[in-house]
């Protein structure tokens, strides 16, 4: 295999756990998909998009850069959001999900040898793409803002970014900085005050490029006081941002992989012309259900709210307390996400389970076995509930600082939580 792939082609703790969850039965809150079907008016909107008695055009190749009834409709919706005018054919691309725009955008921004940062715990894709890319990761831990126990009400507060320990890490060889807002695995929200403090830094580095990864921008639970805030929309970021999003966690559809980019035209030519050679153009009906999706999603009410985007927030605001009451009943401090679809619960109380450090499986991220690891392997095989050990979201050095949290999906039905309920509170 080629060295870019040096230490990437074995399993990934996606292809341990989902496995050993089946095997053993247990109430998967591992690999964060939801369980669900897509909104009604999204599953007709793909149909009516192959439809060719309805003249979409959406069954041949899509235009390469983006679809463009889905860049207008993107166009739109950012100008809006951003305060800016965007132009719909230079400001917009379109990718295979936001996994693929990541991809796309590193290889089009990264020169071998150039050092990409990354805040963790942070997403594993990241460290393959910045690899693939020929790029160097450079590490940042996120950590609690006070020593108390305070920072456990909020995944904002428990991982923050300290400006000092980030400037540290920029030198000119810096080219990329990844963001991640609402964060995965935390649920953190980067504030006004971080990206502030981002923005002015950046200052003394105009060569680093901001890579915004905002999947989750529309699963907020407390946005009077905790709103989802754009790195894009802080005075002086615009010019150096690439903002990527996608409609898998959205519409709950994971698998139709419909991502996209918004930035100026220097940032998106980055990852288009990447994507004019790599995939030519992402599938058009796919892009084109977004297309309809999005519009309905903002203008009709849903279920009793007045936007398809207000149901998505209760309805996901609603399971965080389900998961965690059921986290709460086995004895763990889950650190309330103001975000996304997964909390992280401290479970620094579980001392009696099977833990060999020197019993590696082939996944595991370092040559002893961490005590995330380990627990959640136990929680699967004994309790029968599966989390995702967060080590997998860290660099080597920093795989300790995961090893009393466990990550919990929320995105699953309410039967699956409260199942997962029952058997936490009957072991603990
Ligand atoms: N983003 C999801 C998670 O973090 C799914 C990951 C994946 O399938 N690679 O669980």
């Amino acid at each position: 295999l080629a060295s870019r792939l040096d230490g990437l082609d074995k399993p990934t703790v996606w292809h341990e756990f989902t496995p050993l969850a089946i095997e053993h039965n247990a109430v998967n809150l591992g690999q964060g998909f939801p369980d669900w079907d897509p909104p009604a008016f999204a599953v007709e909107a793909m149909r009516r998009a192959t439809d060719p008695s309805l003249g979409r055009h959406a069954n041949q190749y899509a235009r390469s850069y983006a679809h463009l009834p889905l860049a207008q409709v993107l166009a739109e919706d950012y100008s809006q959001r951003f305060g800016r005018d965007i132009n719909p054919e230079t400001q917009i691309a379109t990718a295979v999900g936001c996994t693929n725009a990541l991809y796309c955008s590193l290889q089009g921004l990264v020169n071998p040898g150039d050092e990409v940062l990354l805040l963790e715990p942070a997403f594993d894709i990241y460290m393959s793409s910045v690899q693939m890319a020929g790029g160097v990761p450079v590490y940042c831990p996120l950590r609690p803002s006070t020593d108390d126990e305070s920072t456990m009400k909020s995944a904002s507060l428990h991982f923050t970014l300290d400006l000092d320990e980030l400037e540290a890490k920029l030198t000119s060889k810096t080219k990329v900085l990844l963001l991640n807002t609402p964060h995965n695995p935390t649920g953190k929200m980067f504030s006004r005050t971080e990206l502030e403090g981002i923005s002015k830094l950046l200052e003394k580095y105009p060569h680093v490029t901001v890579l915004s990864d905002e999947v989750y921008e529309h699963i907020v639970f407390d946005t009077e006081t905790e709103p989802h805030i754009s790195p894009a929309t802080i005075d002086g970021l615009w010019e150096k941002t690439l903002t990527l999003s996608s409609s898998g966690k959205t519409f709950s559809c994971t698998g139709w992989k419909v991502g996209w980019a918004v930035g100026p035209p220097h940032l998106v030519k980055a990852l288009s012309a990447v994507q004019q050679w790599v995939n030519f153009s992402a599938p058009t009906p796919n892009q084109d259900a977004i297309a309809q999706s999005l519009l309905i999603a903002k203008q009709e009410a849903y279920e009793g709210y007045p936007s398809f985007y207000d149901y998505l927030a209760a309805d996901y605001k609603r399971k965080r307390g389900l998961l965690t009451d059921a986290l709460q009943s086995a004895g763990m401090t889950p650190v309330i996400p103001p975000g996304g679809f997964f909390i992280m619960a401290d479970t620094s109380h579980i001392s009696d389970f099977d833990y060999d450090p020197t019993q590696v499986t082939p996944a595991t991220p370092t040559s002893t076995m961490p005590r995330d690891w380990a627990l959640s392997r136990w929680l699967t095989q004994t309790v029968g509930v599966t989390a995702i050990p967060p080590s997998a979201f860290y660099s080597e050095p920093n795989v300790p600082l995961a090893k009393n949290l466990l990550r919990f999906a929320f995105c699953k039905g309410d039967d699956t939580i409260l199942e997962a309920h029952k058997r936490l509170e009957a072991y603990f």
